[in-house]
């Protein structure tokens, strides 16, 4: 593993959605490419490590603590929508639809993968519930987001909180990240009590 290209193969690899096959062809593009490409891919990739985080209260992707959300006087505060990933908030936000706070649960229930309630963010969610008066889940239309939703509402109903539920007029099994805009803004909009 001493060879810098095998090496660098082997890194890649590792990436989510990326085969050997890619892993190798990415690698063959970075040793031809000029050294300052490589180099600003390689800066970046650090910045990310050393620069972002997650905010302590929603555990969206940020550079300062808390996030431009939390710390936002103009957010309604008295509403949460919870996504699966950081990812998921940007499409959402792109929408315009939603103007609350986020919660960021860092995953979703998955029983068959060992993915319980224990291994999600939902503790520093049921720590935010003061003046609450809508809980928004967003996670996805797939069987683990359903779960998570279902799981979710169930605890924050006992609780007294109102939680509702995005319409999904997109395709079962999707994704939020994958749904277009202007279908995500209706499911939003005509989001429904859970
Ligand atoms: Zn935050």
């Amino acid at each position: 593993m001493s060879d810098p290209l095998v090496r660098l193969i082997g890194e890649l690899s590792r990436l989510p959605g990326i085969g050997p096959k890619t892993a190798t062809r990415l690698a063959h593009y970075l040793l031809k490419a000029p050294a300052a490409e490589a180099q600003a891919l390689a800066q970046a990739m650090v910045e990310v490590k050393e620069k972002l985080f997650y905010c302590s209260l929603c555990n969206s992707i940020t550079a300062v603590d808390p996030c431009r959300y939390c710390s936002n006087p103009e957010r309604d505060r008295a509403r949460i929508c919870v996504v699966e990933e950081p990812y998921n908030i940007e499409p959402i936000e792109r929408t315009g639809e939603f103007h609350g706070l986020y919660h960021v649960l860092l995953g979703a229930l998955s029983p068959h993968r060992g993915i319980g309630p224990d291994r999600l963010a939902i503790q520093g969610l049921f720590e935010r519930l003061e003046g609450i008066e809508e809980i928004v889940v967003a996670t996805n239309p797939n069987v683990e987001g359903e779960a998570t939703a279902l799981y979710l509402a169930r605890l924050l109903k006992a609780r007294g909180v109102r939680v509702t539920r995005l319409a999904f007029g997109m395709p079962v099994g999707g994704d939020i990240e994958y749904t277009d805009e202007v279908t995500l803004g209706r499911s939003l909009a005509g989001r429904r009590e859970m």
